[in-house]
């Protein structure tokens, strides 16, 4: 599997706090001077092109949080070499930014929504802020950055209901977007016991036992593990990222690079590479290159079955 596809964490910050991902006020959050700067993002991005990465997605924490995220999405928009440009968002500043964001070169956005219940929204991400959250996915629609994607984790007890996980699948009936059930990956003790997640052959019934079988479709710009499906006659799609209950390992096409620049080649892998320490000792872009088609060529030795990290938190790996 060739490796095109890459993560990049702008900031470790985040305006929500939910219960599967840092459900405590304080994650180690980094100061502006720990975390990328936008120059070497962009010089990295640009070094990655040469050794075949073609798909960037922005990530976080929040990557809207992040000051003058449209002149970065900007600047990289231009990288020669890059097909795709996207980011992965809670959603709450993307009203207001969309129309920007699609103006400076951004493709597509991936927004989390895990419940479109107002009180079920609040107790899982700790903020009362849902109505937003629409209004960003309607300007998102209308700004062209599509197709949408709306990703949902499934924590029993929470959103595991037959109503709410209809109301979520619901959605891609009525609208032109792709709903993505995620499974709940356990990270930390702060985070949700592994006991409460709902594997997706179960999500998958009670959408079926409503809509009956649903049937498969390609998506366009699907590369990663995701299985599309469709309701009959519906104007979106559903997708199952059954991370859990499945093994993708052998077609991850991914590397991910959290905000304070460590490059990780496998999302369980506990071993990362420094590349802002790399940067700031003065490498030369053909060193940092050489380092990185190193750790491309060796990234199917880092399996989620062979890289263990005990603890990790997804705020700061991006999701
Ligand atoms: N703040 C942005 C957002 O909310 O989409 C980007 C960062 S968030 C860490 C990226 C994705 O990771 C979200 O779709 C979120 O649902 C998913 N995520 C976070 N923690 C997870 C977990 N423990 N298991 C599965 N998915 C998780």
């Amino acid at each position: 599997m060739s490796v095109d596809y890459l993560r990049v964490s702008i900031t470790n910050r985040c305006n929500l706090r939910c219960v599967y991902c840092h459900p405590l006020s304080n994650c180690g959050f980094k100061e502006h001077r720990d975390i990328l700067s936008f120059d070497e993002i962009h010089r990295i991005v640009r070094i990655f092109t040469r050794c075949g990465i073609r798909k960037v997605r922005l990530t976080g924490g929040e990557p809207l949080l992040r000051k003058n995220i449209v002149q970065l999405v900007r600047e990289l928009s231009v990288i020669d070499g890059i097909k795709e440009l996207s980011i992965t968002t809670n959603g709450i500043f993307l009203e207001p930014l969309a129309e920007e964001l699609k103006a400076a070169g951004l493709q597509r956005v991936n927004i989390s929504v895990d419940s479109i219940e107002r009180g079920s929204y609040k107790r899982i991400t700790g903020f009362d802020l849902l109505p937003g959250v629409t209004k960003g996915i309607y300007k998102a629609i209308e700004a062209g950055l599509t197709p949408v994607r709306i990703n949902s984790v499934i924590i029993k007890g929470l959103n595991d209901s037959e109503e709410q996980i209809l109301a979520l699948a619901g959605m891609s009936v009525h609208l032109p977007v792709a709903v993505r059930f995620i499974e709940y990956c356990p990270t930390s003790k702060y985070t949700k016991p592994a006991s409460d997640y709902l594997p997706n052959k179960e999500v998958r019934a009670i959408i079926e036992d409503k809509y009956g079988p649903l049937s498969s479709v390609v998506m366009a710009h699907s590369n990663g593990p995701a299985l599309y499906f469709k309701v009959r006659d519906s104007a979106g799609a559903i997708g199952f990222i059954s991370s859990r209950s499945s093994t993708f390992c052998f077609s991850c096409s991914r590397l991910r690079l959290t905000s304070d620049g460590k490059l990780m080649p496998c999302l369980y892998s506990a071993h990362t590479y420094d590349l802002k320490r790399l940067i700031l000792n003065g490498a030369s872009d053909r060193q940092i290159r050489e380092l990185l088609n190193r750790i491309i060529s060796e990234k199917s030795n880092y399996t989620k079955l062979n890289s263990f990290k005990e603890e990790f938190s997804m705020c700061k790996v991006g999701g």
